[in-house]
């Protein structure tokens, strides 16, 4: 599964920040998602509680916040924001939409002590 690869890079940030950061455990992770990101967020969720388990993040708070997808549209000459992949223009209508943004996943931010 995608997301289990994912969540297992995810806790690989989370434990490099929490050494650099002195956290014996970490309580709170923030994750910054792009709406184009093809990340499944209910099964990421279910995959970071499995692999945290046993890890200084075990039982730790998933934030995560959702990023909006660009794109530009050759059509209108717009940066237009969209929901998915292979959608119209919001704008115009539109098929000619290249991605800019929103494809990206990143730690944002964790709490720890
Ligand atoms: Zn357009």
């Amino acid at each position: 599964m995608h997301e289990m690869s994912i969540a297992e890079s995810v806790l690989g940030i989370v434990e490099d920040t929490a050494r650099r950061e002195g956290f014996a455990r970490v309580t709170e992770v923030r994750l910054e998602i792009g709406a184009l990101a093809a990340i499944e967020i209910e099964a990421l969720r279910f995959c970071f509680d499995a692999v945290v388990h046993g890890s200084l993040a075990q039982g730790a708070r998933l934030e995560i916040e959702a990023t909006p997808g660009m794109a530009w549209c050759f059509d209108c000459s717009k940066s237009v924001e969209v929901a998915a992949r292979g959608e119209p223009c919001p704008a115009c209508g539109g098929s000619k939409l290249q991605v800019s943004g929103g494809t990206e996943m990143r730690v944002k931010d964790l709490v720890g002590a």
